[in-house]
């Protein structure tokens, strides 16, 4: 697989160099990728915008760049099970995940398909003598930066949104999550998407990524990753006052007042933060719960996390290993640090007995009375480490959960409808679950950040307007 796919071929690298394929659930080396570099981003770049600029992908009806997607959408479905096996193995996602992430590709494809021939403007009344209109045309070539996370999820959301408005694409996925992306490109080709229209270039972020996001050519940017990085892409971005969508990180809260349904609520919070192993930006890492019913619903959680299991992605258990060595030492740190600093360890999980000493595996953990200011309870883990603390009132909650520099989801469980909404409004989210929490649920559903989560919206129709330019016609016709 040590290629790039452009103009709807696998191409090798300029340079020949490669970048080692690690399976986390044993550390191992199974494969190479090609380490991309600006000249190769060039030539991807070029293609797209051959594919743009009045080319095969640019004179598709709507309706056809409808049809097209539906038969991606299905093409990935028909290649499920292959897909998912990709993921599992490149980034230790459990069976189950990595088989709810290549449905979940499909469908955002399915959803997509459907949108193209509906992107609309509208007529505007204006004076006598003249008719205004506005058209949505896409930017041309959109660039898309994807972390290795849910590398099909957000390729789907990001490609799949800027396909349907038009555009030509060139991704650079996370160096740890490319096989999967690279088998849907040839996929693509095999469904009849003209030259050009989606290009994938692999390598480094600070290589190849960074390139991307300095490529003269390249009208749009979407970036999901870090808030560190997503600055720098913002930097490289208004050089040339090219727009960004940026979906950057998360420290969401799982809110739950004393009158909470608790049979309802302890499964959906324990799945909130061990889903993908807790390397999901929108995991409900805080949880937050009202002093009165704080030692209950701890003591209720105790077990559900006792009975954790960690293990290779093959085995299917409740997690996985983390995506790599880094990863796992992070999140140590943040248990090293809970330890030394003496906060109250509730519960901890295990690593199964069968799990290779050689992957990356981290106990799931419920750690309580974490003081606000502490790291666990500002920073991303990026791990199934739930930090949990209480609070006396409304007002407090609020105050927790808008005290961190993100916002991206929050969850609240309450039977109370007048407070429900209260702390829906109240709280500084792209998203807010009430009695519920969908973590990545959803492809109708607007999704994006506010403050250090990021701008802009991915999911649903409204990522077409960002992956569109609106214009305003006037003509005089009298
Ligand atoms: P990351 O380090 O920011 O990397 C994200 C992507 O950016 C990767 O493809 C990476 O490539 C690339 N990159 C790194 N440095 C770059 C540079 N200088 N220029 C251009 N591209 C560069 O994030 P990550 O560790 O992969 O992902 C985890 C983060 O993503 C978390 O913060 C998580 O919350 C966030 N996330 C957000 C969402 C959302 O929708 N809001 C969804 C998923 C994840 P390499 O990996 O190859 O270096
Ligand atoms: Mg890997």
């Amino acid at each position: 697989m040590s290629t790039h796919f452009i103009n709807n071929r696998r191409v090798p690298g300029t340079t020949g160099e490669t970048i080692p394929v690690i399976d986390p659930s044993d550390g191992q080396v199974f494969a190479q990728l090609a380490r991309g570099n600006a000249t190769d981003i060039a030539s991807a770049v070029r293609a797209a915008r051959a594919a743009a600029d009045g080319g095969a992908w640019s004179r598709l009806a709507p309706v056809e760049r409808g049809r097209l997607l539906r038969k991606l959408s299905d093409a990935i479905l028909a290649h499920h099970d292959e897909l998912a096996m990709l993921e599992l193995r490149d980034c230790g996602k459990p069976v189950k995940q990595a088989k709810a992430d290549a449905t979940a590709c499909a469908r955002y494809f399915e959803y997509y398909a459907g949108a193209c021939d509906k992107l609309h403007g509208e007529t505007i009344p204006y004076t006598p003598g003249f008719a205004v209109m506005t058209v949505y045309e896409p930017h041309g070539v959109t660039g898309h930066i994807i972390p290795w996370n849910y590398p099909m999820q957000i390729f789907g959301r990001s490609v799949g949104g800027a396909l349907a408005a038009g555009n030509a694409c060139v991704v650079k996925p996370a160096e740890d999550a490319c096989l999967s992306l690279l088998r849907i490109a040839e996929i693509a080709a095999d469904c009849g998407f003209p030259e050009g229209a989606l290009n994938i270039v692999t390598g480094y972020g600070h290589e190849a990524g960074q390139a991307l996001a300095d490529a003269a050519g390249i009208d749009h940017i979407s970036f999901t990753g870090s808030a560190r990085v997503g600055t720098i892409i913002a930097q490289s971005a208004a050089k040339r006052h090219v727009p960004v969508t940026l979906e950057l990180g998360g420290k969401s809260p799982q809110i739950v007042f004393a009158d909470a349904n608790l049979d309802e609520a302890l499964p959906v919070i324990v799945n909130a933060i061990i889903q993908n192993t807790g390397q999901t930006c929108s995991a409900g890492s805080r949880l937050l719960i009202e002093a009165s019913a704080y030692e209950r619903v701890l003591s209720l959680l105790a077990p559900r996390f006792t009975s954790l299991t960690a293990g290779p992605a093959s085995m299917d258990l409740d997690v996985g290993p983390l995506i790599r060595q880094s990863q796992l030492d992070r999140v140590n740190g943040f248990l090293s640090e809970a330890q030394q600093t003496k906060l109250r360890i509730i519960a901890q999980g295990s690593v199964s007995a069968e799990a290779p000493s050689t992957g990356f595996y981290a106990k799931p953990t419920l750690i309580a009375d974490v003081p606000a200011s502490a790291s666990l309870a500002r920073d991303e883990v990026f791990g199934p480490v739930l930090a949990a603390m209480s609070f006396k009132d409304e007002v407090e909650a609020i105050a927790l959960a808008n005290g961190t520099e993100y916002g991206l989801v929050a969850g609240v469980w309450t039977e109370n409808g007048g407070r429900a909404l209260r702390m829906a409004k109240a709280v500084k989210a792209g998203q807010v679950f009430i009695n519920n929490y969908g973590a990545g649920g959803g492809v109708e559903l607007p999704f994006g950040g506010v403050k250090s989560s990021g701008y802009g919206r991915e999911k649903g129709f409204e990522a077409l307007y960002g992956f569109s330019v609106m214009k305003t016609v006037v003509v005089r016709h009298d």
